[in-house]
């Protein structure tokens, strides 16, 4: 095969048949502004844990909007909770509050025993 110096990725189309976005609505009902992310990503370019780590914050919001929940209850302990992000977003989202109930609703699974 020709080696181009790139490579396709697997397409990260959303399968809804195979997804539940449960824990999303929760989400977005607990913090109605977060309605109001475009993705911007200003949150994860002023980060602080982002100048010391790989963590960003835009994609585990935009994880946690597909459903794709694996993993990110532990890049969210990388937050230090200083809400930067939340004076810079240009739309009002309330980001700490969005970190703080991402962790309580990833954490219930633990607290309960259920899945
Ligand atoms: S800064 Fe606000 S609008 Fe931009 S990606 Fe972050 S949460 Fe969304
Ligand atoms: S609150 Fe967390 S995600 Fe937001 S800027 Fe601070 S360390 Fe980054």
């Amino acid at each position: 095969m020709i080696d181009f110096g790139f490579a396709l990725k697997e397409t990260r189309q959303e399968n809804l048949d195979k997804t539940s976005l449960e824990k999303f609505y929760r989400l977005q009902e607990l913090v109605p502004s977060f309605k109001r992310c475009f993705q911007c990503g200003n949150c994860s370019a002023t980060c602080s844990a982002r100048q010391f780590t790989d963590f960003s914050i835009r994609r585990v919001h935009t994880s946690f909007r597909r459903g794709e929940y694996d993993g990110l209850a532990d890049e969210l302990r990388k937050c230090m909770l200083c809400g930067k992000c939340t004076l810079v977003c240009p739309r009002g989202v309330n980001l700490r509050a969005l970190i703080m109930n991402m962790r309580e609703i990833l954490d219930e699974p633990k607290k309960t025993g259920k899945r």
